[in-house]
């Protein structure tokens, strides 16, 4: 399939390339990455269909109402009416707002002359349920005409149950404020994922690739090491997913997530979905897991899945105390995992394999999964 803005938006770096050659061209390159541990990488898990995957996009749009990403380095919009990666009701809610901003002369913002309403539009899809969130980001907290605005959208467009407006004035790269009005539903959507339901809201973490997420949780689950009366954290756990699907397996789950939203999206799928030997914290993963050492708290399996940057040297020394007979370790950027790896085995955690899926066909990225044991248990 021929991507018609050309990698212009800088989003697929191997639209171009067959999709077996580019399992096979990630594969070589990150088998490198771990090449010191002497380690068994398997071959990455690919999509059998790589398109239409995304499940989450922010666009802005310019001056002639065409949506689109910003070019590389710049300012300039590449319009996308047609993004290989987003699934077609994507792309129709975005037709649709296109209308509905041009008829209702919605300002777009000027960055330069720093004026005007419109910044951006996130959509985020629930591909199980087909339920769809629109998010309007806006520079100032008005908004005329809404109440007709989103009767019109959800009238052509059935499949969007909320739209919510966030109010973001300040001139820095971060799309979303934490400022918000709900316009229309509840302010999320439902999805389910590994026969579980997830309310997802506008700000919460959520995985972008529905069918490769269930193939990456899967392993977790296989990894698992499961004893009577074991309590297992799930560090960095978003709105709760990887804790909860877990949750059938072990005795207890104890979850930890930085962002409010998302752990307040966590409290709520515990309920929606009875699940009751799960906890959540609202925290730093480092400075919760600083307490658990404190209150000298039992752990006997850690599953962590920090954001691109990794975790901290605080993190795996607290591990060290707490002793756990394995951590599984969840990465969206091996880059960052292996200098992570290297301070586990330091303190006495080994592996033997790495497995590495393909969460975003047709860029360079991978995720991947490395089981470490306590070499001592
Ligand atoms: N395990 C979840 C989320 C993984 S993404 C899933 O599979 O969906 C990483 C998550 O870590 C995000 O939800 C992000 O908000 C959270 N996060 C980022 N920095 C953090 C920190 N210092 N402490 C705790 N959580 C953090």
């Amino acid at each position: 399939m021929n991507c018609q803005v050309n990698k212009k938006c800088g989003s697929c770096q191997y639209i171009e390339m067959k999709y077996d050659k580019q399992l096979q061209l990630k594969y070589e390159e990150y088998k490198d990455i771990y090449k010191d541990f002497h380690v068994k990488i398997y071959p990455i898990q690919g999509m059998k269909n790589p398109y239409g995957y995304r499940n989450k996009v922010i666009v802005a749009f310019n001056k002639k109402y065409e949506y689109g990403l910003y070019e590389e380095n710049s300012h300039r919009i590449v319009p996308i009416q047609k993004c290989l990666l987003h699934d077609q009701e994507t792309h129709d809610v975005l037709n649709r707002l296109q209308l509905l901003f041009k008829k209702n002369r919605i300002s777009i913002y000027d960055s330069k002359r720093k004026r005007g309403l419109l910044k951006h539009v996130l959509i985020r899809r629930a591909v199980s349920t087909n339920q769809t969130l629109v998010v309007l980001v806006v520079n100032e907290p008005m908004f005329k005409g809404s109440k007709r605005f989103c009767q019109e959208l959800t009238n052509k467009c059935p499949t969007v149950k909320s739209v919510v407006l966030n109010i973001n004035s300040r001139q820095t790269s971060v799309v979303l404020s934490k400022n918000e009005k709900v316009l229309y539903g509840k302010g999320f959507i439902v999805d389910e994922l590994c026969g579980l339901t997830f309310k997802i809201s506008a700000q919460s973490f959520y995985q972008i690739n529905h069918s490769q997420c269930e193939k990456l949780y899967q392993k977790v689950i296989d990894l698992l090491d499961v004893k009577k009366e074991d309590t297992i954290l799930d560090t960095y756990c978003g709105i709760g997913t990887i804790g909860m699907v877990v949750s059938k397996y072990v005795d207890h789950v104890i979850g930890v997530e930085l962002n409010k939203e998302a752990y307040k999206d966590a409290l709520n799928n515990g309920k929606m979905n009875r699940i009751e030997n799960i906890k959540f914290y609202n925290d730093d993963a480092t400075e919760f897991m600083k307490k658990q050492v404190a209150l000298n708290q039992k752990v006997d399996g850690v599953i962590m899945d920090p954001p691109r940057a990794g975790s901290t040297k605080e993190f795996i020394h607290a591990i060290q105390v707490l002793n756990p007979r394995y951590v599984i370790y969840v990465s969206c950027d091996p880059h960052t995992q292996v200098n992570d790896l290297k301070e586990f085995q330091k303190i006495g955690y080994s592996f033997k394999d790495v497995y590495l899926y393909d969460m975003f066909p047709h860029t360079q990225h991978v995720e991947s999964i490395v089981l470490l044991s306590n070499v001592e248990k």
